[in-house]
């Protein structure tokens, strides 16, 4: 797999419009000892490139989880739909939380499908999650 080439101060912008949390999971940077990744949105396998509106900050397990995926099957209708965009859908029309914050939960087909290819409800991110609520840093109050 080609590595790209995204320069520190183009990482930066991204960072920042990214509210420096993964757009899928939405963990925080401040939750881990490890640096949010840039992802390309539409993999650099299927087309997409390093320009900026193809970039944004995801965790390394949604962007281990999503690799070159574009699409996936809604679980509800097996329909075949493109996963979630975080630079240019809202998490919140495609997204909520569960009443204790542990797990996220599909609103759309998008979101459906989206949660279930990018094992958004792994186990290990619902045990972060609860460690997280309980100091007060999670859900994302925004
Ligand atoms: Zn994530």
């Amino acid at each position: 797999m080609r590595r790209p080439h995204i320069s520190s101060k183009l990482r930066a912008k991204i960072a920042e419009v990214s509210r420096y949390r993964c757009g899928y999971c939405l963990m925080q940077q401040i939750a881990t000892n490890w640096l949010l990744e840039v992802e390309h949105i539409i993999p650099t396998a299927a087309g997409g490139t390093d320009d900026e509106e193809n970039l944004w900050l995801s965790c390394m397990a949604c962007n281990r989880y999503k690799g070159t995926q574009v699409k996936a099957r809604d679980p509800s209708t097996g329909r075949l739909v493109r996963l979630f965009n975080p630079r240019y859908q809202k998490w919140i029309r495609h997204f909520y939380w569960s009443c204790d914050g542990t797990e996220i939960i599909g609103l759309t087909a998008c979101g459906r499908a989206t949660v279930k290819a990018l094992k958004l409800n792994n186990e290990f991110a619902k045990q972060a999650r609860a460690i997280w609520r309980e100091a007060g840093i999670h859900p994302p109050k925004d």
